[in-house]
């Protein structure tokens, strides 16, 4: 016996209208597209939850933004990130994953069925609810760093740092993240600037240390980016202005932003527990959020690692975590 209220096919929703649609209800309803929600879709499809995947503003998540990616294991040639979250979401249809187009954009997590709002519209009703909706990196808002995104421009060193070998870049930022980005970096390129608005880095004193016992960072302090400069192969340097108003030119060909990601988890915040940043607290060891059936797996649950590879097997804990929930529930 089926203990959960029917799935409608996708034909059938696509034949109704809006006020009907939104009698819609699912077992497993996973928001965000990432390396973390695709894994949790193949995952909870395989286990025959017949998940419901909304893709959100960005199909394929941070990811699609980077060029190569030599780190996720299987890849022994590499992969363009746009291409590997493809094949993500290839594998997580070929299982049953209804992967559709669509942001979450509003929560009521106050009684089962949890309801969300999809494009301020469609209501969707799910005994299970799995958040992996990712975090936006911050960036200056600069022109000219638009301009030079993927080509020179990079909100991150472990995807991309490895690019650079040998050459000179900058990271901007004076906490954790910065800090951990330059030192890696230092590892790879010749010179790294880090640019730092303040005369001080807000970073931890280990971190501090760490880039203080680096010979090859340089820390501008008091700097800040005006434009970032380049050609039709990219990056070729940065103007600053230091402390005194002056402008001050760098020749970089690698500029990485390092101040900050937002998590998106502002619709949750009413009901999920979360860091003063917004970071999705979970159980240690487990994708659980403080409210039964509710999981969250990758970025918007992690601050400190935010790989493809960490987001994926936290997104493989969430459909398990939902799967063994979904086991011990009548609905
Ligand atoms: P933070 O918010 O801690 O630091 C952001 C940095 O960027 C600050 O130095 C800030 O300057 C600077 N910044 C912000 N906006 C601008 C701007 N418009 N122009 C120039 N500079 C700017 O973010 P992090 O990502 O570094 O860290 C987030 C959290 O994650 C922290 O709690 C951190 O401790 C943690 N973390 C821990 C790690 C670890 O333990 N290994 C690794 C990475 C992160 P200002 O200081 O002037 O505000």
């Amino acid at each position: 016996m089926d203990l959960f209220k029917p799935l409608e096919s996708k034909g059938e929703e696509s034949k109704k209208g809006s006020a009907e649609s939104s009698k819609e209800h699912v077992k497993v309803l996973i928001i965000g597209s990432g390396p973390a929600g695709y894994t949790a879709a193949i995952y909870a499809a395989r286990a025959n939850l017949s998940p419901v995947l909304y893709e959100g503003l960005q199909p394929g998540g941070q990811l699609t933004t980077t060029t190569e990616v030599d780190n996720f294991p299987g890849y022994p040639q590499g992969v363009t990130g746009p291409e590997m979250m493809e094949d993500l979401k290839k594998q997580a249809e070929r299982f049953g994953t209804q992967v559709r187009f669509g942001m979450a954009t509003a929560a009521d997590l106050s009684k089962q069925p949890y309801a969300i709002t999809i494009d301020n519209d469609k209501v969707i009703t799910a005994d299970a609810l799995i958040i992996a909706t990712g975090a936006t990196a911050k960036y200056l808002g600069l022109d000219s760093e638009e301009k030079f995104k993927g080509q020179g421009v990079s909100a991150c060193a472990t995807c991309d740092g490895f690019f650079y070998k040998g050459q000179d870049v900058a990271v901007v930022g004076g906490g954790d993240t910065a800090c951990e980005e330059a030192t890696y970096l230092a590892g790879i390129c010749k010179k790294v600037y880090m640019i730092v608005r303040k005369p001080y880095l807000r970073a931890s004193k280990a971190m501090q240390d760490r880039v203080a016992a680096t010979k090859n960072i340089e820390v501008l302090y008091e700097h800040n980016t005006k434009e970032i400069v380049g050609d039709m192969s990219g990056v070729n340097g940065a103007i600053l202005t230091n402390g005194k108003g002056e402008e001050v030119k760098i020749d970089i060909t690698g500029f990485f932003v390092a101040i900050g990601h937002q998590p998106n988890s502002d619709i949750f915040k009413e009901y999920i527990d979360m860091d003063e940043t917004g970071y999705i607290t979970t159980i240690p060891g487990t994708s659980k959020t403080n409210v039964e059936g509710v999981f969250a797996c990758g970025d918007v649950q992690d601050k400190h690692y935010r790989q493809a590879i960490t987001a994926a097997g936290s997104g493989c804990m969430a459909a398990l975590d939902a799967e063994r929930y979904l086991g011990t529930r009548i609905f």
